[in-house]
């Protein structure tokens, strides 16, 4: 094979510095997944082993190498350590990863003003979507304290970078995706409870479809971000009470699925729309 050019080594590079910071990232979204809902501090004390209570060394904080290096269990007392860590890890170096590649696909479109901002940007924003969707999951809770910064964070970020040459929104996208987002998610929450008596949908995902948009802008980010959230919840709700036998549905979290569609929908819009919707971006 012959040697790769200077650029492709760039390239590839600094892919792997995106992973790398994507795994440590991942560490971090662990903390928050676990402590934030609980009100205790992000930052503040060092992890420990929630058994025992020793800290954790920083080797073994290491992100997916500290855990295979304890096969597993506290350095400590020896208790079992969730498999949920490393994957999470994992999980986050490839989202940062899939970003890179998505944003940039080629060596020259290093060359595309302020792509690697742009690329760092919406790495911390899918990370906080991926924190979203932890908390979601375990408490049925899309945190306030995470969804409301992101709506004016991300209208500014976008700006800033559009107004550089990025290939992001520009502000009235930007300000346009957070107001129809969050609008059209509200009439269907309201329409939800009128018709149904109860809460069909949250408020938590008002706000958060309202970030999406901030971020995305409106078109054809709230389309696919919307209706593919309800297609993937109905689909494993449907095979969830399928696999488990029960006539009605468990309780599903909405928010993992919509911070899906909006990730579907940044890296593969383009696609979808034009392979298989047949409409314009
Ligand atoms: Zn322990």
């Amino acid at each position: 094979m012959p040697p790769a050019e200077p650029l492709t080594q760039i390239w590839l590079a600094l892919l792997g510095v995106a992973m790398l910071v994507g795994g440590l990232v991942g560490s971090f979204l662990n903390v928050v997944a676990w402590r934030l809902p609980n009100g205790r501090s992000v930052v503040y004390p060092p992890s420990a082993c929630p058994c025992c209570g020793r800290q954790i060394r920083p080797w073994h904080n290491v992100p997916v190498l500290g855990w295979l290096m304890l096969r597993g269990r506290c350095a400590d007392c020896r208790q079992p350590i969730s498999a949920r860590y490393p994957l999470v890890e994992a999980a986050c170096a490839a989202l940062w990863g899939a970003l890179f590649v998505a944003m940039i696909p080629t060596p020259s479109a290093l060359a595309a003003p302020a792509i690697l901002p742009a690329v760092g940007a919406f790495a911390a924003y899918f990370s906080a979507l991926f924190a979203i969707s932890l908390i979601d999951a375990d408490h049925f809770i899309v945190p306030d304290v995470i969804s409301l910064p992101l709506i004016p964070l991300g209208i500014a970020v976008v700006a800033l970078l559009h107004a550089a040459g990025a290939p992001v929104p520009s502000l009235p996208e930007a300000l346009l995706g957070a107001a129809l987002g969050g609008g059209v998610m509200w009439v269907i929450a309201l329409g939800g409870r009128l018709a149904f008596g109860r809460e069909a949908m949250g408020m938590g995902d008002v706000k958060l479809v309202a970030a999406i948009g901030a971020w995305q802008g409106a078109w054809p980010t709230l389309l696919l971000t919307i209706f593919g959230a309800s297609l993937l919840g109905s689909v494993v709700g449907l095979g969830s009470m399928a696999l488990r036998g029960r006539d009605r549905p468990a309780k599903i979290p909405f928010g993992p699925w919509l911070c899906a569609g909006a990730l579907i929908s940044w890296v593969a819009s383009d696609w979808i729309m034009a392979r298989w919707l047949l409409l314009p971006t």
